[in-house]
């Protein structure tokens, strides 16, 4: 599936700020996920052990994964509501003619780093 590709493109973004921060290792990454995005937390989690475990910046990191639930809104009656993979439904007049406003997201919410120097003030 597409975890590894979306799992290769985070870790991209998170090496620079890593190595901007002098890091010497990333600790822990933090990741809010729509469900819409179709992502399994089993695979993400099998996947990232396969892309870090050779690289001493990641090795024995953590992934969190928040998964957010989606929200809609209805065409018909204006009703926003959230909703499960499945039931994008509106919920107050049962029209299917809503528009999502989140769930597809997939973004990078923190990281955790060590650093040389914790204490680094004059
Ligand atoms: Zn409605």
């Amino acid at each position: 599936m597409h975890e590894m590709s979306l799992l290769q493109g985070i870790l991209d973004s998170v090496t620079p700020v890593a190595r901007e921060n002098h890091a010497t290792k990333v600790t822990k990454i933090v990741l809010d996920i729509g469900v819409m995005t179709q992502v399994v937390e089993e695979v993400m989690d099998f996947d990232y052990k396969i892309l870090t475990e050779d690289d001493p910046l990641y090795s024995g990191s953590e992934l969190v994964m928040n998964f957010l639930t989606p929200r809609s809104r209805c065409f018909d009656c204006g009703e926003e509501f959230e909703h499960d993979r499945f039931h994008l439904k509106c919920p107050k007049c049962g029209s299917s003619a809503t528009m999502l406003l989140s769930g597809r997201e997939l973004k990078i919410a923190s990281i955790e780093i060590d650093t040389p120097d914790d204490v680094d003030e004059p």
